[in-house]
């Protein structure tokens, strides 16, 4: 009888559950994109034999261990291939999650350390995840960019992401944003100048709110700007022209 698993841990999971239940060896094998577990009657394990779910340490252990870290080593380089040809991020996240989760699925199973080696092969391709995630972050939040502050801070995010991806397709893609970033970074106002912006138009509103009425046609004034002063001009403009000086304190409230 033949069973399919994807990963290693798991064929060894059933490998090792049949043979507890039946008292028969079931055998492990590599076969296309996973393992092969099949198990024969005829093979029983001899009641002579140690009991091999007890073992925990020796050949069988370390040949498990190879094969964990043989498959972990695979799954790097597929997942290294897409880094370098996937193009659309969202389909690159989805699989490095996929990925990663299936290496962490398969280090479970080691029995001894993982090698350093390994390690850092596995902490660079979450750099790239982490860094593809924040990549989407910002073009989903690209819009919302008001001052040339934010557009400046997120062009840096992407400069330091940047490393882990060179040579990649997407890497493309992370050079077009930082571009338009730049532009963007230009076009918009300081962040200092946007706040002021903001106070100074909640001040307006206030003192909108409470305006005086025109003294010539009875309709309220407005609040209007020119020459870089302040006035009050009636908001039948240009029906009537009439105006009025703002007094001390609104003077005061505006910072004028
Ligand atoms: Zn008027």
């Amino acid at each position: 009888m033949e069973q399919r698993f994807s990963t290693f841990a798991e064929a060894r999971e059933h490998a090792r559950s049949v043979a507890k239940a039946e008292g028969v060896i079931a055998c492990i094998q590599r076969g296309g994109e996973g393992y092969v577990v099949s198990t024969a009657s005829s093979h029983k394990i001899p009641s002579t034999a140690p009991d091999p779910f007890l073992e925990t340490s020796g050949p069988a252990i370390e040949f498990e261990d190879e094969v964990v870290r043989e498959t972990v080593g695979e799954i790097i380089i597929s997942l290294r291939q897409d880094l370098l040809t996937v193009i659309d991020e969202k389909k690159l996240m989805s699989t490095l999650k996929l990925g990663l989760h299936k290496i962490d699925t398969e280090l479970k199973g080691l029995h001894s350390n993982i090698t350093d080696e390994l390690q850092e092969q596995v902490s660079e391709l979450r750099r790239a995840y982490k860094g593809i995630e924040t990549f989407i972050f910002i073009l989903e939040d690209v819009e919302n960019i008001r001052s040339a502050d934010e557009a400046s801070e997120y062009s840096s995010e992407l400069w330091n992401i940047l490393e882990y991806f060179s040579g990649a397709e997407i890497e493309k893609r992370f050079k077009k944003e930082i571009r338009e970033l730049a532009e963007k970074e230009k076009a918009l106002p300081v962040e200092k100048k946007v706040k002021q912006t903001a106070e100074i138009n909640h001040k307006i509103a206030i003192l909108n709110s409470s305006a005086p009425d025109c003294r010539k046609c009875g309709s309220s004034m407005v609040l209007r700007e020119g020459n870089g002063d302040y006035f009050w001009g009636c908001s039948t403009f240009p029906k009537c022209f009439s105006r009025k000086r703002l007094k001390k304190e609104e003077r005061e409230m505006l910072g004028v």
